[in-house]
């Protein structure tokens, strides 16, 4: 397999696909360019070799080309973190990307537009009436996927090499993220960001140093279950938080009052319990509490056991003492994953546990133990605490880490290395 560190860029041309999928406000100015900048170090690198750069990316979810979707609104600051400027193709299909494409010399940049203005980047037909009739719908599917393989090839005759750098979209097998690289048998590779995400989640989950321990919070059971059960075969202790709490301490038979419950996952919370026994994994999901009388940072709060809590209160968040547990626990182990907060923490009264957790990995790691935080919301109070720099590592790609934590085999990982 080729590596970016190991490749001769020199006179090459490379197709790069990012994930530029930056949120924009009403003025069209990114509100977060965390994305834009970790794939810098990629882009650089093959300026940097006598390479010249096409960028391509996707922005939101446009249903056709739309102004608002467009990422010209993004130039100035590319333009800015590449210390160039850039060209721009309104159109990433077409004899305008044709041409700049094919003069494009050492050095230069060609930002393609949006991928997703073409339904043939999904790969998904597009403007299928709800009720249309599964023959409809099927010649729709065979119609796009035809044409897709037009849109992948035109993509791949841009460039004399191809990296994938996306990682928040390599659990989706869409034109850009993994058919282009069978046009790329010997010069595909993974950028730094796709590098050090598998890297670090690989840390976790094939070498990682013992004992290893998951702290797996969030709203719902029934959307953590599977990391949850993959999780038994890698580590020694998982600590169990947040709204998903309940349906455990319910299924036993405790009283949660008005906390989050899904009634319908209650045995398949008992069945998650006895497979740690079986598996020698020590769980943690159990111990004190504050309740609140209302879902707001104004209610009245008090802390109570788990499975002790009156009609009508609702679990918000973990109480310092069950912390002060975990805290043992996380202090004791030598790799920690953490997925989703411990409490409703975008509320200040019940963000304290999860700020906690934050700050308890970030003194773990200064004392060399490896740790990994990945999904949405625990990467949202990570940052929050001002901790992003302290952990190990931190994931960016919500969707595809959970999957890849979950042993699927993501197309976009797969097209490279096959
Ligand atoms: P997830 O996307 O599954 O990781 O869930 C994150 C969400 O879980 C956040 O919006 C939290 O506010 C929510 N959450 C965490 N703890 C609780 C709780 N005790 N009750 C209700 N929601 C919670």
């Amino acid at each position: 397999m080729q590596k970016i560190d190991n490749y001769n860029f020199t006179g090459k041309r490379a197709i790069v696909r990012v994930d530029f999928n930056v949120p924009l406000n009403e003025s069209f100015e990114i509100t977060d360019d965390t994305r834009i900048r970790a794939a810098i170090p990629t882009l650089k690198k093959v300026l940097d070799k006598g390479g010249s750069l096409i960028i391509m990316s996707h922005l939101g979810r446009p249903k056709g080309p739309e102004d608002k979707f467009s990422l010209k609104h993004i130039i100035p600051a590319i333009e800015q973190k590449l210390g160039k400027s850039i060209k721009f193709a309104n159109d990433c299909m077409g004899q305008e990307a044709i041409e700049l494409s094919a003069t494009l010399q050492p050095g230069e940049v060609l930002l393609l537009e949006n991928l997703r203005f073409y339904a043939q980047e999904e790969g998904k037909p597009r403007g299928l009436a709800k009720d249309a009739d599964e023959a409809t719908k099927k010649e729709a599917k065979e119609k796009i996927k035809e044409s897709q393989k037009e849109f992948v090839k035109q993509l791949a005759s841009y460039a004399d090499c191809y990296i994938n750098d996306a990682f928040g979209t390599a659990h989706r097998a869409h034109a850009s993220t993994a058919l282009i690289a069978k046009y790329f048998p010997n010069d595909k590779m993974f950028g730094y960001v796709m590098e050090g995400e598998i890297e670090a989640i690989d840390k976790v989950l094939k070498t990682p140093s013992k004992p290893v321990t998951a702290i797996i919070g969030g709203a719902k059971v029934s959307s953590k279950i599977s990391i949850i059960e993959k999780l038994f075969d890698v580590t020694d202790n998982m600590i169990i938080g947040g709204g998903m709490v309940f349906t455990f301490i319910k299924a036993q038979g405790g009283q949660i009052g008005a906390s989050l419950c899904e009634d319908d996952q209650m045995e398949l919370a008992l069945s998650i319990l006895e497979k740690a026994k079986e598996k020698g994994v020590k769980l943690y999901y159990s111990g004190d509490v504050v309740i609140a009388d209302k879902f707001s940072n104004d209610a009245n709060t008090q802390v109570v056991a788990d499975n002790k809590i009156p009609d009508g209160w609702m679990g918000m968040d973990a109480a310092p003492s069950t912390v002060d547990e975990w805290e043992k626990v996380l202090r004791d182990s030598k790799t920690v994953l953490w997925n989703g907060p411990v409490g409703v923490f975008e509320m200040a009264n019940f963000a304290k546990g999860t700020n906690r957790i934050a700050q308890i990995l970030a003194e773990i790691t200064d004392k060399g133990v490896f740790t990994l935080v990945g999904g949405g919301d625990s990467v949202a109070a990570v940052t929050q605490m001002g901790f992003a720099d302290r952990v190990s590592y931190v994931s960016t790609g919500g969707g595809a880490m959970l999957e890849y934590l979950e042993g699927k085999e993501l197309p976009g990982i797969a097209a490279i290395r096959e």
